[in-house]
Order: C-alpha cells, then structure tokens, then sequence
C-alpha cells in the first residue's frame, strides 16, 4: 500500500501556508523507517546504512539521518559538498565512483571518505587523485542476468556498472601491492524490489565472493555493500518488504559463510534512498484545469519538472483528492501537468471521486527520486519543499525558485 499514515488536515495546513505546489516529508515516519533497518541489522556489530544522497539531497533531511547514526553513499562534487555541510566526514560517507571527473577522488580523499570503486582503470587515477587508501571498495557486476526464483530482476550483463570477477582478482593483487591493508565488495544488481529473497541472495554472492578473493589475494574483506534496491509498494495492494526478515535473511547467509556474527569479522552497508525516504513524500497539488476533449484531463499546478518519474518510466504514483478519500472513484481522468510535451501527466485514465478546481491532490511516495530528478524545461520551475517535522511543525526546507534563479547563469 502507498503511505496513507498523514490525515488531510496536515495537508490542507500545509497549503494553507505555503504556495502549491510543493514537496511535504514527514520526518516522524523517516526516523521511524531508519530505526527500523537498524534494529533488523542490529545482529551485526558493524552495520551501517549509508543513505543515498541522490534520492533526496536536501541538508535538512540528511542531519535527521546522521541523527540515526547513518552515513552517506555520494557520487558528485555537489554531493560530497551537501554531505560536507550536513556534518559527514571520514568513513561515514561512501564515494561512488562511475565514469567521474577525477579530482573529485581528490575531494573524496580530503573528505576521508571510503572510495568505491566502479572499474578497474580507476586504480591508476585514484592513485594519482588522493593515492591508495587502506581500505578500499570495488563494485562487482557478475554479467548475466540475475535472478530470484524464475523472475528475471536485471541484467548485469547490459549494465555499465562494475568488475568482472577476473577484474577483481587481478585488481585486488595491485591495490594490495600498493598499499590496500582490506577490501569491501559492493554491487547493485535489482532496481525497487520489495521480493524479501533480493539483499539476501546479493549477500551470499558477495560474501562467498569476498571469502574466495581473500584467499587468493591476501588482502582481508572489511566489509560487503549491499547497495541500495529495495523498493517500496507504489500501487495499492502491493506488499511493503519486510526489513525484518531481510535482515534475518542476510545474517543466515553471514552464518553460512563467515559463522557467529558476533565475530564481527566482516562489517555490512547499505545504501538505500527509496526505501529510506520514497513512503514519507508527497507532492501536493491544486486542480487549476479541467478539459473534456476524447477523455477527461484535470490540469494540475505542479508538472513533470516537479515528479518525472511517471513521465520518464510510466511510473505508478498513487493520487488521492483531499477531503475525498472515502468518495467512490466514480470519474475517470488523465491528471497533467503544464508542459508542452505529451507524457506530461502523474496518471492516465485513473479513477478518482469527482475533482472540482481548487481541490488539492496528494501524490504519493514522491519522497525519493522526486523533486531530486526536477527540471527546468519549458521554463518551469522547482517547487518548495517542506518538512512536517516530529513536533507537528511545518518547516520550508527549500524556497521554490523564481524567474531570478532561472536566469542567474545566463552570461
Ligand atoms: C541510486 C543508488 C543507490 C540508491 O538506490 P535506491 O534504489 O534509491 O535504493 C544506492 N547506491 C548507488 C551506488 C546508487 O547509484
């Protein structure tokens, strides 16, 4: 089910004190969801998630997860300086790498932060940009396709992601010789998956992974990264993943492989953003337009610059109308944003109870790769973003822009 744990009424005092439309997080229910996967990760004595800074880079939200205890998974120059003012340093900021200028090695290496590496060429260039760190951590891509069961969930194989095993074996023998002391495994290998078997299965890969690759090239595996992946139930009726049972579901394979946890012998990350931040955002919006052509279009205040991902990817976000939730969804609609550009619409032929202009619209789960995948185009702008803090305030955490901003880089 999309997130309905926020009543109308924080919704209409939102609009009521700031300008439609906007991004409101609730952070009660990103604390909670943080809390949470650290308590289904508590089994093991080094576990730290590594929230990904790219699914919702505002300050005011990454300090609630350093208040968590978590890290932060960056890859750009703005992103290290984003987790820089938000107070992360050293090893509590991971830096992926992927096809990057390399001075920003030389920011992440400043930073202390723990360096991911993406290929094997990366070696030479870290080492010219910041030089070899001890630890040090290298993307995997087994190639393929990887499976759960008989579904097909990605296809390493196509992705520009990562090692080859060959790669690593080789890779992890020079970065020994010049200097490395341990190595931690990542990869990344389904997108928004709530299937419970998914970190479990990427787990066992790494750690077997990781116990070969010791034994054949003498540097010790500090750590496994889980990355992100996990994904959360856009439509109604789709299951929310148990995190719960993901935890117990890795620490078997950590038995399986390394023994009593207590050991403490290998560390796991994770790097998730949807899970983390996607249930506890919405996009709130006013019906500005109505038009009854072939079907029925309601305009809506915010468009795809503000929410690309149903223009993008046909992605599914569910739309409730405020006040209106137990009216029968007796109308038919396609809801549109203002762009010039057919695919601009946050759903097609949806049914919703009747919308009268004025009515604001809630769009769910747009609290990951939401306002972070915002735009320009057409001359639109970026709207607010506000959080509904754990006292029950309203706080704007972003200005939305004006022309003046869209005009400051003109020379
Ligand atoms: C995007 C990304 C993540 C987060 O992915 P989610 O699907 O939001 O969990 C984590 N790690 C890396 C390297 C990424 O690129």
């Amino acid at each position: 089910m999309p997130n309905f744990s926020l009543n109308d009424d924080v919704f209409i005092r939102a609009a009521e004190k700031f300008p439609t439309p906007f991004h409101l997080y609730d952070e009660a229910g990103i604390r909670s969801t943080a809390r949470a996967l650290n308590a289904a990760f508590s089994w093991c004595p080094d576990y730290q998630e590594y929230f990904a800074v790219k699914a919702l880079p505002n300050p005011a939200i990454l300090k609630i997860f350093k208040d968590e205890g978590c890290g932060l998974d960056c890859s750009s120059e703005c992103e290290l300086l984003l987790a820089e003012m938000s107070g992360f340093r050293g090893q509590d900021i991971m830096f992926s790498a992927n096809a990057m200028p390399p001075e920003e090695f030389d920011h992440a290496m400043a930073l202390g932060a723990i360096v991911n590496l993406d290929d094997i060429s990366d070696i030479d260039i870290l080492a010219a940009h910041g030089g070899i760190p001890e630890t040090v951590c290298v993307r995997y891509n087994p190639g393929g396709d990887f499976t759960l069961g008989n579904a097909i969930m990605g296809s390493p194989g196509d992705s520009k992601y990562g090692w080859t095993k060959e790669q690593i074996a080789v890779g992890l023998k020079r970065l020994k010789e010049m200097g490395a002391k341990r190595f931690g495994l990542h990869a990344f290998l389904a997108s928004c998956t709530t299937d419970n078997s998914y970190y479990p299965k990427l787990a066992g890969i790494l750690f077997d992974l990781g116990a070969e690759m010791e034994k054949e090239c003498g540097l010790p595996l500090a750590f496994v990264n889980l990355s992100g992946g996990i994904g959360i139930p856009y439509r109604p009726g789709e299951p929310a993943a148990d995190i719960q049972g993901i935890g117990e579901g890795v620490r078997k394979e950590y038995e399986r492989v390394f023994g009593d946890p207590t050991n403490g012998r290998v560390a796991i990350k994770s790097e998730l953003g949807r899970y983390m931040t996607g249930p506890h955002g919405w996009l709130v919006t006013r019906a500005i337009h109505e038009k009854k052509i072939h079907k029925d279009y309601i305009g809506v205040d915010a468009c795809a610059a503000n929410l690309m991902r149903p223009a993008m990817y046909g992605a599914y976000h569910h739309i409730h109308v405020c006040g209106k939730r137990d009216y029968p969804a007796d109308h038919v609609y396609d809801v549109t944003g203002c762009l010039c550009e057919n695919n601009d619409k946050f759903a097609w032929d949806r049914p919703l109870p009747e919308i009268q202009m004025g009515d604001l619209l809630v769009i769910h789960d747009t609290g990951a790769h939401g306002f972070a995948m915002g735009y320009q185009y057409n001359g639109r702008l970026r709207s607010a973003e506000v959080l509904y803090t754990a006292e029950g305030d309203f706080r704007l955490i972003r200005r939305a822009e004006t022309p003046q901003d869209y005009f400051t880089t003109l020379v």
